[in-house]
């Protein structure tokens, strides 16, 4: 029988190990981590995600600044309020939503972000990291990944995963991180041959792709672990995955829900991110962080 992989209460014990350690430094009289959150324009889904963001901070007790723009911001000042932001003590973590609107930049605005301070884990310098394994911080979304399946205890040595999607900021990221931990792992996409014969095969299938009910029963194997990604809206408003949930998980041994499965380990990676950079200036503290 198959076990649902609850993000939910994970991400919740999560957010609980970080109030404690926020709690320990305002203890201490000490400055509490803070974090920089950037929306540009009126895009509704990422003001949904801002807002998340702002009130896991105030749960927790991190410091946090919302800077809401308007959509004809030019780039240059944006550049100009990350310079701030870079230099800010009271900063520990600097967050640019995306996407961006089209006379903006994505690159050159995530490349803006000092790189110890890239707590959504998308500059260059902690992307190019994660090959040695020495990245700063990791991509909010994979990390959560990898978090769910060390916190079910799935060991990934030697596992066949396949992961369809190759975005830079999940698929491509959580192949790397899944190597490190000695998975065989076969990146998908749209070009893909025989995906069938693929996933079919997998110890592991990660989706990532935003396309509703992609993957069905028979892709899968008995007893394979299926992690979904996806995040779509039904003709019915409703939230789903990527992933033909209800049949697929009739053969899966572990499966993760949308809602409720990698979404909100997003969130709480973030965090952690923001309170490990915090700590990162505090020698003392680094050891139980890495
Ligand atoms: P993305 O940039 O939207 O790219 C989609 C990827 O899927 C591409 O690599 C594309 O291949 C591949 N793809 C599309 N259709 C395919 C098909 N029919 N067969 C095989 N591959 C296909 O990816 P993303 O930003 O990672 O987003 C993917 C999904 O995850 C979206 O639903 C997004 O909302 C969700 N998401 C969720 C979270 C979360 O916190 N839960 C975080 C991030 C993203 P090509 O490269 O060949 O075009």
């Amino acid at each position: 029988m198959t076990k649902i992989i609850d993000g939910k209460k994970v991400s919740t014990e999560i957010k609980e190990e970080l109030k404690k350690d926020i709690d320990r430094l305002k203890k201490d009289g000490s400055r509490v981590p803070g974090l920089a959150v950037v929306i540009v324009g009126e895009n509704p889904a990422s003001k949904v995600y801002v807002n998340s963001k702002v009130k896991s901070c105030e749960y927790l007790g991190i410091y946090s600044e919302k800077y809401s723009l308007d959509s004809e911001i030019s780039e240059e000042e944006l550049l100009n309020l990350i310079e701030k932001l870079n230099k800010k003590d009271e900063i520990d973590g600097i967050l640019v939503q995306l996407p961006l609107p089209k006379h903006i930049d994505d690159d050159k605005v995530i490349e803006s972000i000092a790189p110890e301070k890239d707590v959504d884990g998308f500059h260059p310098i902690n992307l190019g990291k994660l090959v040695t394994g020495k990245a700063k911080f990791k991509s909010c979304t994979p990390y959560g990944i990898m978090e769910l399946l060390k916190r079910y205890e799935v060991n990934l040595s030697g596992k066949d995963v396949v992961i369809i999607g190759r975005s830079n900021i999940v698929g491509k990221p959580l192949s790397i991180m899944m190597t490190n931990e000695s998975a065989t792992v076969t990146l998908c996409h749209s070009k893909t041959k025989n995906l069938i014969e693929k996933t079919q095969n997998a110890d592991i299938i990660v989706v990532a792709i935003g396309v509703e009910k992609f993957l069905t029963k028979d892709m899968v194997k008995n007893g394979s672990i299926v992690i979904d990604v996806g995040i779509n809206r039904t003709s019915t408003g409703k939230l789903c995955g990527d992933v033909d949930f209800e049949n697929v998980s009739e053969k899966t041994s572990l499966i993760t829900p949308v809602p409720g499965g990698v979404g909100p380990m997003t969130i709480a990676m973030l965090m952690k991110n923001t309170v490990k950079s915090r700590f990162e200036k505090n020698k003392k503290e680094v050891e139980k962080w890495k």
